[in-house]
């Protein structure tokens, strides 16, 4: 199996794409940490599914922006399971407000998660790794929306346009120390997260004609790319970039 022997921390991993990459870990034979913030009794579920699958699994509520949390995590990991090989920066947020509506709450609580969270997280594992003199590898979730421009997004998008800032200052970083940083980039997936597009008859038309494939995805498509890049399979590869999208950025 592909992750045999690997230890793996997924952020946000109670719901949609995080819980799809958790198992989708879990089935390639890695030990797996799953991260949640709120959802408790989601996690749990997905904690369950894990460990039916015969791997070590563990569960740690954190806040993903919060230091003391994200470093009360790492320590878990590594009581639990001796040290982790692969972090999954895929915890975020994202609402719709126009511009001249947005508060400053609003603009931070998104920035916090999505640029601070995977930045956080990121240098408390690195630390660890570099210690240690061991080598790792780290997923981003971007979002298509770094490139594709929709309105009510002036918080949200440049959060993931950072990510692919930070993937590759991260990856440029880190090589030195065979810690490779790559990032998945989503499209329209279906989760909680899209429900307010898949259950309008108004927007989702629209939405689809912008994709090719004419359809949106689900969170298990989006797993196996997130697991490639985390396995040794793509050991020669850092710094770049996928998309999983139906088509809807082609460059
Ligand atoms: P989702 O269904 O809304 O799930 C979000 C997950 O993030 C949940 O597990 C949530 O935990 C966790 N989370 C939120 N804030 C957190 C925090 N402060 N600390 C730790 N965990 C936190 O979202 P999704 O659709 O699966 O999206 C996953 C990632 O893909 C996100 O980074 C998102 O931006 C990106 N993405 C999604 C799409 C899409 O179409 N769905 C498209 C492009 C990119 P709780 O359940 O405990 O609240």
């Amino acid at each position: 199996m592909q992750l045999d022997g690997k230890r793996v921390i997924v952020t946000g991993a109670s719901r949609g794409i995080g819980r799809a990459i958790a198992i989708a870990m879990a089935k390639e034979g890695a030990a797996v940490l799953i991260n949640y913030v709120s959802h408790g009794t989601e996690a749990q579920e997905v904690l369950r599914e894990v460990q039916a699958l015969g791997v070590a699994a563990a569960l740690f509520q954190a806040d993903v922006s919060r230091r003391d949390q994200v470093e009360a995590m790492f320590d878990a990991a590594w009581n639990e399971f001796g040290g982790i090989d692969c972090l999954i920066n895929n915890a975020g947020i994202e609402t719709i407000v126009p511009l001249t509506e947005l508060t400053d709450e609003q603009w931070q609580r998104v920035s916090d998660v999505n640029a601070r969270g995977p930045w956080l997280c990121s240098q408390v594992f690195a630390r660890r790794l570099i210690a240690e003199a061991r080598a790792g590898a780290i997923v981003n979730l971007g979002s298509v929306q770094a490139g594709v421009a929709l309105p009510g997004r002036t918080h949200y998008a440049p959060t993931k346009r950072g990510l692919e800032a930070l993937t590759a200052n991260l990856a440029c970083e880190l090589a030195q120390h065979r810690v490779r940083v790559n990032c998945v980039h989503p499209g329209l997936i279906e989760t909680d997260m899209t429900q307010w597009v898949m259950a309008n008859p108004d927007i989702l038309p629209q939405v689809l004609k912008g994709i090719p494939m004419a359809r949106a995805g689900q969170p298990a498509e989006v797993a196996p790319a997130v697991v490639f890049l985390a396995s040794d399979a793509s050991s020669y590869i850092t710094g770049q970039h996928i998309y999983v999208d139906g088509g809807m950025v082609i460059v």
